[in-house]
């Protein structure tokens, strides 16, 4: 979905640089009883649809609302009681005044709300985002976890700290055996991890560790971006965030320039499999770079 080119427009209030494509078509997916994956332009989200209502985990683009609507009609008849969002960026939170228009209440870390209401920069792509409307901010925040009682599940949304940013949760459906990780999880691909909103690497590589622990060979895991996988999946996307910070930072720890470090090409092997249009070879290897010079520094 990420290579049809010629619709696609880069969104300077996205938050990020993720391509939003108005012409794609919403795709849903059943995950476990009552949970769908619905796929299109943006964060895949996640639906509890039941006698209690319907749950949401992201929005995805403003664009996107009809045809996520008419997906949902299609799950059940009520509007979303209650949308969830797993961060900050445009491409998980754009929906969001639409669907409290139509009476969804919004939840989310409280940093979440705090970078959504105020004029963000980010060095990496150099762009500024503008403040969401007031009617786009989370009404409901908190600081460490927060648990729903809906269709006979407990779902709970849990911080993890400085990681994809600083207001990451990802979700556990604790009776369905579901975690949605947010963009702390790209499956199939390499992951933007955004420095400029407190992310860092090693808390990437801490939260992946907290989903592992949680998981079981029957969890079914729902990434931010690409297909629904698994515990191994998970386990060998930790693998490969271990493996290829562990390259970059030596050669920061020996002193190599990001121009040097570029060069030597030191993720050669994964970059033939993960990279992808919006994080290329050159883009991850800047974020593992910046990101180890900046722990270096701290040490
Ligand atoms: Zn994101």
């Amino acid at each position: 979905m990420y290579m049809r080119i010629g619709a696609i427009v880069f969104v300077a209030a996205a938050g990020t640089a993720m391509a939003q494509d108005a012409e794609v078509a919403v795709r849903t997916e059943p995950v476990a009883q009552g949970i769908h994956v619905l796929y299109g332009s943006g964060g895949n989200i996640g639906v509890s649809a039941g006698a209690d209502g319907v749950f949401l985990i992201d929005d995805q683009y403003a664009v996107m609302t009809t045809k996520i609507t008419e997906a949902l009609a299609k799950l059940s008849p009520e509007p979303p009681r209650f949308v969830l969002n797993t961060h900050w960026h445009g491409d998980h939170t754009g929906g969001n005044e639409n669907l409290a228009d139509k009476g969804s209440l919004v939840v989310a870390h409280d940093n979440v709300r705090v970078r959504m209401g105020t004029e963000q920069f980010s060095k990496f792509f150099e762009r500024t985002t503008p403040p969401s409307a007031t009617a786009a901010l989370p009404v409901v925040t908190f600081n460490d976890s927060v648990s729903f009682f809906l269709n006979g599940d407990e779902i709970r949304g849990i911080h993890v700290p400085d990681a994809h940013t600083d207001g990451d949760v990802f979700i556990h459906f604790s009776k369905a055996n579901v975690i949605h990780t947010g963009d702390l999880v790209f499956a199939g691909m390499y992951p933007f991890i955004d420095l400029d909103s407190g992310g860092t690497v090693a808390g990437v590589i801490a939260a992946v560790d907290r989903m592992l622990a949680l998981a079981d060979d029957g969890t079914r895991v729902i990434p931010g971006h690409g297909e629904v996988t698994d515990k191994a999946g998970l386990a060998a996307y930790r693998e490969m965030l271990a493996v290829s910070s562990g390259r970059v930072r030596e050669l920061v720890k020996a002193g190599k320039t990001v121009e040097e470090v570029l060069a030597a090409n030191p993720n050669a092997d994964f970059d033939a499999k993960l990279a992808w249009a919006f994080i290329t070879p050159e883009r991850y290897a800047r974020i593992l770079y910046r990101d180890a010079a900046a722990s270096a520094a701290v040490r």
